[in-house]
C-alpha cells in the first residue's frame, strides 16, 4: 500500500483473448525486461546496477532498493519524494531522467539515465582543481540545470559535487533528489503536494527545512531560521564553484558542528591566485542573506560566464579537456 506505483504504461501489446480476438493490452516493464550487469555504485539504502533493456539494448542504470530496509530506517517519504520529484523534471538534459519505475516483493527498481562518466567529486579529485574554462563550462550546466528545476517549482537542497554526475559525453546530470523540496509548480493546475515535513517529521511548516543536506554546503539560512527558498541552491553553486577552482570547499572543519559556525559567520578565504571574476562570483553567491544573494538569472549575466552560451547550445558543446588551473 504504502508503495503506490502509479507508473504508466508503458507500450501496449497485442494478445490473443479467448474468443480468438486480438486485444491490445497494455504492459508495464518489469525486472525481467533487462539484463542487470555489474554495480556502479552503492548508497546507504540503495544498490544501482548497469542494466541492458533486453529488447532495445539500450543501457540504464537502476537503482534497486531493499523494501525491508527502507521501511526499518523510516525513509518511505524519501523515496517517495525522489520519484514524485524525477517525474516532474522529464525535459532537461541536466537532470538524470527516471524512464521506468517497477517494485516486486523485495525492491523498488528506479530504471534511470547511466551516468557512466561518474561523480563529479571522482572527476574533479583525479586532477585536483578545474581551470577556468571547465569551471565555466560545469558550472554553466550545473546553472542551467538549477534555473530548469527551480522553474518547475523543485529546490534540491542538496546540491554538491557527488550529486553532479557525468554521462558518457561528460556533460552534467544532477541526481539525487531525496531531499528536495516541491514548491506549488505554476504549470500544473493540479493541487499543490501536502507541505514538506522535513525530516524530523514535525507538522510545522516552519520546521519544513531542519537540517537537510551536506554540512560543507549547507545555506546559512537553513541553520539559522530553519527556511530554505530557491536561494538555498545558489548558495551550495557558489562553493560548488568555488571547489572546482581552489580543489576543496569553502566551508569545512573537524566536525558538522564546527562547519556550521564557519558558514554562519561566513568564514573562508580564497586561496592565493583565484581568478578575480570567479572570486567576485563566489562573493555574491556566499551571501548570508538569502535575498540579496545573485539570482539564476544575475549569475548567467555575471562577468564570469562572460559568453557562455546558457540553453540549448550548452548542451550541444563539447565538454572541454580537463585541466588544473594554474594561478598565474
Ligand atoms: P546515499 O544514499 O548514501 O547518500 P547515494 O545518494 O550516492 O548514497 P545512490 O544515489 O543510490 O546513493 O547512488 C549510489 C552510487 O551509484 C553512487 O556512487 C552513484 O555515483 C552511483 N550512481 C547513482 N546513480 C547513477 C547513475 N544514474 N549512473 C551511474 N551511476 C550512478
Amino acid at each position: 500500500e504504502e508503495w503506490k506505483d502509479r507508473g504508466a504504461a508503458v507500450g501496449v501489446r497485442r494478445e490473443v483473448d479467448a474468443d480468438g480476438r486480438t486485444v491490445l493490452k497494455s504492459v508495464k516493464k518489469s525486472v525481467r525486461d533487462f539484463n542487470f550487469g555489474r554495480i556502479l555504485g552503492e548508497g546507504s539504502y540503495s544498490t544501482v546496477y548497469l542494466a541492458t533493456d533486453r529488447q532495445t539494448l539500450r543501457e540504464y542504470a537502476v537503482k534497486v532498493l531493499e523494501k525491508r530496509h527502507i521501511i526499518k530506517e523510516k525513509k518511505i517519504k524519501y523515496v517517495n519524494i525522489e520519484k514524485n520529484t524525477l517525474n516532474r523534471l522529464t525535459e532537461h538534459p541536466g537532470i538524470v531522467r527516471l524512464y521506468y519505475t517497477f517494485q516486486d516483493e523485495t525492491s523498488l527498481y528506479y530504471v534511470l539515465d547511466l551516468c557512466s562518466g561518474g561523480e563529479l567529486l571522482g572527476v574533479l579529485k583525479k586532477t585536483g582543481t578545474f581551470d577556468v574554462e571547465c569551471t565555466r563550462f560545469y558550472g554553466a550546466q550545473i546553472l542551467d540545470a538549477i534555473e530548469y528545476m527551480h522553474s518547475r517549482g523543485v529546490i534540491h537542497r542538496d546540491l554538491k559535487p557527488e550529486n553532479v554526475l557525468l554521462d558518457d559525453q561528460m556533460h552534467v546530470k544532477i541526481t539525487d533528489f531525496g531531499t528536495a523540496k516541491q514548491l506549488p509548480d505554476p504549470r500544473d493546475p493540479t493541487p499543490a503536494p501536502p507541505p514538506d515535513e522535513g525530516p524530523s517529521g514535525s507538522q510545522d511548516g516552519k520546521r519544513a527545512a531542519s537540517f537537510v543536506g551536506t554540512a560543507e554546503y549547507v545555506s546559512p539560512e537553513l541553520l539559522t531560521d530553519k527556511s530554505a527558498g530557491k536561494p538555498c541552491d545558489l548558495w551550495a553553486f557558489g562553493c560548488i564553484i568555488y571547489q572546482l577552482l581552489a580543489g576543496r570547499p569553502p566551508f569545512k572543519a573537524a566536525s558538522e558542528y564546527l562547519t556550521f559556525q564557519k558558514i554562519v559567520n561566513l568564514e573562508y578565504e580564497f586561496p592565493a591566485g583565484f581568478p578575480p571574476a570567479a572570486k567576485d562570483l563566489v562573493e555574491r553567491c556566499l551571501v548570508l542573506d538569502p535575498s540579496r544573494r545573485l539570482t539564476v538569472e544575475h549569475i548567467k549575466n555575471h562577468e564570469f560566464f562572460d559568453g557562455q552560451p546558457f540553453g540549448r547550445e550548452l548542451w550541444r558543446m563539447k565538454a572541454p579537456r580537463l585541466r588544473p588551473y594554474v594561478p598565474a
